[in-house]
């Protein structure tokens, strides 16, 4: 425990040490099982519960509609923006509405064009990705097979703080870098979706959550890895899902609701860490600027720069030296990142903005 830094990686990102010391303890044998999870059969009782709690937690947390199917899929949330657009775009003869606020809604959008028309509904580009739309800002089209939008780019730091609105048309979101951040109402969601690596667990699982209506939607034609209505009716299970992330995601949800107490508290400490930080830079004079616009900061990628490179370089180095590690901002955007996931603790960021507090004054 003591050699642990604490850690703003983008993700793979830092994970709950409870979690790690359940799963440390149990990784030689599941208590009454007698083998680890590793090795043990998709189909057996035991990962049967493991799969099974990892989904009701989640829809617990969630607040998950009966209707709507939880999925635990392979291929990250990039293999999701092509699966959406095979299932609900090609062949549809509609266009698909894409929300762009920064570089993931960007490959979103990528792949899309492959299989039909793309409407860019609101494109962040002219203030380099630092805020995200406002509602009357969106130009919808009427017959749209659904809006596409990333709830938080996890690159630039930019967060929508409630759902864009858009009728009846389904609703799409890549939710990889603040899904459990926050209370949510899944029936405002055709599909949510996310890569398990910035806040539910290891990466390797894409979490899908998906209504009926769309599930009803999948073309009759297509693969059967790309057919979520195959994958829902096999719970998953229609080939080998990665057993060992799921039995990690059970144990996150698990150390939300038991410890944490729920997405509603769970929200709280974010703000509470995230304002730690925007504070410090807005009352730095300037010395650090941040990137995103104050009404669409993230709070869990917080985004700044300082004056030149070399100050930045210096920083990042002076910040290891005291174990506030991967800080370094994406190459695409530079400057600094903090990472501030659920499992980041208050203590960690408290360190942050003390060591950005001193590294001002003495610079
Ligand atoms: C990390 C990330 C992705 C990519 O996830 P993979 O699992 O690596 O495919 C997509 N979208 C967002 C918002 C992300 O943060």
């Amino acid at each position: 425990m003591t050699d642990r830094v604490y850690n703003f990686s983008a993700g793979p990102a830092v994970l709950p040490v409870p979690v790690l010391e359940e799963a440390q303890k149990n990784l030689l044998s599941l208590p009454g099982v007698g083998m680890s999870v590793l090795e043990s059969s998709h189909r057996s009782p035991h990962f049967t519960e493991i799969i099974e709690t990892a989904e009701s937690n989640l829809r617990k947390l969630l607040k998950v509609p009966e209707g709507h199917r939880v999925l635990f899929l392979q291929g990250g949330a990039s293999f999701q923006f092509s699966m959406i657009a095979i299932n609900y775009l090609r062949g549809t003869g509609k266009p698909a509405d894409y929300i762009l606020t920064g570089s993931w809604g960007k490959k979103a959008i990528k792949e899309a064009k492959r299989e039909g028309e793309v409407n860019t509904i609101w494109d962040g580009a002219d203030g380099n990705y630092n805020r995200v739309p406002k509602q009357e800002e969106l130009n919808l089209s009427p017959d749209a097979a659904y809006v596409h939008y990333t709830s938080n780019e996890t690159i630039q730091g930019v967060e929508f703080s409630t759902e864009p609105e858009v009728g009846e048309v389904p609703l799409v979101c890549d939710a990889s870098s603040d899904i459990l951040s926050r209370p949510l109402d899944l029936s405002t969601y055709d599909l949510l979706y996310g890569g398990a690596q910035k806040n539910m667990g290891p990466s390797g699982v894409a979490l899908v959550i998906i209504s009926e209506r769309l599930l009803d939607r999948v073309p009759t034609e297509i693969h059967s890895m790309l057919d979520y209505r195959l994958l829902a009716e096999n719970h998953s299970l229609y080939n080998t899902p990665p057993t060992f992330g799921i039995y990690l995601m059970m144990l996150v949800g698990k150390w939300l609701l038991e410890e944490i107490g729920g997405l509603e508290e769970m929200y709280r400490i974010n703000q509470q860490k995230a304002g730690l930080l925007y504070d410090l830079i807005d009352g730095s004079g300037g010395f650090y600027r941040g990137h995103a616009e104050p009404e669409s900061r993230s709070n869990m990628n917080v985004t700044w720069t300082l004056q030149s490179e070399d100050l930045e370089k210096e920083f990042l180095a002076e910040a290891k030296n005291l174990g506030l590690c991967e800080l370094k901002g994406h190459r695409s955007v530079g400057g600094i990142r903090a990472s501030i996931y659920n499992a980041m603790p208050l203590e960690g960021v408290t360190a942050l903005r003390d060591f950005m507090e001193t590294f001002k004054k003495s610079h």
